[in-house]
């Protein structure tokens, strides 16, 4: 039974939840033995407090019991990324700047949780203060790739993905800034997306490029991650971002296929260094589309050959700000040795921030400096303008992008990381949606010859989520790639 609660899906396990075939605490406790048996391996979860999980678990079965109402997802484990403020539980943002932080509040999106009754199952990890692509960049521990212990899940969410990959949650949080939902959810062969900028609240996400941020769904089906994202959706007064705009029901429409689909295919994410299997694969996701009936057009974004450069300006920009507050003072570290006010901040920050960050605050705070401002940081807003032309350009011709997410499948751990650039230029296809704040899913599309995931990335028109989610799910439903999960006996530790 255990292991069949850990392969079953969000919304199957609320259907068995609400038959009362099982209870809140069975699936719980499946979960956190999956945990116990496979994360020795995979090391996706940073921090899990069973007791707190089977007692959160055993108030939604004594609710039930007691037949009080009963929110959406009740008794649904959802695994979160700690970089995801819920009051009473950690968020290290894998740095040992927050390695002792105990959240004193919730995000909205945990709010949003907790009344429809979720029970929050554990911390998962990241890169850094989610700055990187690969999980190397946490201060504590790489994650692995459940397909090939050897690689990378992606990241910077490639706990969360690793932990849906592997059955270990049925559903997750993650962010995406530059492709951090989207890329691992490609590398590990689970369905992630990213919203509309101001789609979901950002209140209590802690803080990295904050013009580019959102928070989305992991899940293992196009269904589970509609189902999350119409959770936390939604207006929130906390976040001025966050945009005042009915949240449809997007399952209520799920299925019904889109007449008439217009599939842009924009032939720079075509180009040179992309993998040949990625690329037949996407092509043949593509054909599955024409099948259907939909119209394939090209269209051009001219300028998203700019997407990385631009990106590694705005974002830097933003983050050497944000992470100003990281000062010895405010929160959580400080070093224990020190002469002096200036040279406390200086041996804190010098201590509590490992590489990957302390080179993004050094670029963000030359980019930001007088004299190079309007060369570097001016500039790129004007070309992140155009970029975002390009996008209202495009959707007045087709309804939705398909495309890569990535131009390969996971790489080694080890293989990028003393290359920043070559790590950077993974997020190639990902980058152009945060930088125009249009929404973005990542869907399993098939495998490569040496057996990795690969990911069919869908964008749509701001606000078009729903459409974004038919369009997936049509592929999903008539492609029907076969569900395959990792072989996890392979693991030192693993069970299945
Ligand atoms: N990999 C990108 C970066 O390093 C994106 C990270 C993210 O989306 N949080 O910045």
């Amino acid at each position: 039974m255990s292991s069949r609660l850990t392969d079953t899906g969000a919304r199957d396990l609320l259907r068995l939840l609400e038959t009362g075939e099982v209870s809140c605490v069975d699936v719980a406790a499946a979960h956190l033995d999956r945990i116990g048996a496979v994360d020795g391996a995979v090391e996706a979860f940073l921090s899990v407090d069973r007791e707190q999980v089977l007692a959160d678990a055993a108030e939604v079965d004594r609710k039930r019991q007691t037949g009080e109402s009963l929110g959406r997802l009740a008794g649904l484990p959802v695994a979160i990324k700690d970089n995801i403020c819920a009051a009473g539980a950690p968020a290290t943002c894998a740095s040992r700047m927050l390695e002792q932080f105990v959240s004193p509040y919730d995000a909205h999106v945990i709010g949003r949780l907790r009344a429809a009754d979720a029970v929050l199952l554990g911390r998962t990890n990241l890169d850094e203060f989610a700055m990187g692509s690969s999980c190397e960049s946490s201060a504590f521990q790489p994650t692995r790739n459940p397909w090939d212990a050897e690689r990378s899940p992606g990241g910077s969410s490639g706990g969360s993905a690793a932990a849906v990959c592997a059955g270990m949650a049925p559903l997750a949080l993650g962010s995406d800034t530059g492709g951090s939902i989207r890329q691992p959810a490609s590398f590990c062969g689970v369905v992630g997306m990213k919203p509309t900028y101001g789609r979901v609240s950002r209140y209590g996400l802690v803080a990295f490029a904050s013009s580019l941020d959102q928070i989305g769904p992991f899940a293992r089906g196009v269904e589970d991650a509609a189902l999350l994202l119409e959770i936390i959706a939604g207006h929130d007064p906390r976040d001025t971002t966050s945009v005042d705009q009915p949240v449809p029901s997007y399952l209520d429409t799920l299925d019904e296929p889109l007449k008439g689909l217009r599939i842009g295919v924009v032939p720079e994410h075509f180009g040179e260094g992309l993998d040949s299997d990625v690329e037949t694969r996407v092509q043949d996701a593509i054909d599955v589309y024409r099948s259907l009936g939909a119209e394939i057009r090209e269209v051009s974004l001219p300028h998203s050959k700019y997407c990385v450069a631009v990106y590694y300006i705005v974002a830097p920009s933003e983050a050497s700000s944000n992470l100003a507050r990281y000062d010895g003072v405010h929160y959580g570290f400080r070093a224990a040795e020190y002469d002096g006010l200036i040279d406390m901040y200086a041996a804190t920050r010098g201590a509590g921030f490992g590489d990957e960050v302390k080179r993004r605050i050094m670029l963000g705070t030359y980019a930001l400096s007088s004299g190079y401002y309007d060369a570097y940081y001016v500039k790129a807003l004007k070309v992140r303008r155009l970029i975002r032309q390009d996008f209202d350009a495009a959707f007045q011709e087709v309804d939705v992008i398909a495309g890569p997410v990535t131009p390969a499948p996971a790489f080694r751990i080890g293989e990028l990381i003393d290359d920043p650039l070559a790590m950077y230029l993974n997020d190639i296809y990902t980058i152009s949606a945060n930088l125009a704040g249009v929404p973005g899913i990542s869907l399993p599309c098939g495998f490569t010859s040496s057996e990795l995931p690969v990911g069919l990335q869908l964008m749509a028109a701001p606000f078009e989520e729903e459409r974004l989610l038919r369009a997936a799910r049509m592929y999903e439903r008539e492609a029907d790639v076969p569900i395959r999960r990792p072989p996890l006996g392979m693991l030192p530790g693993g069970s299945v």
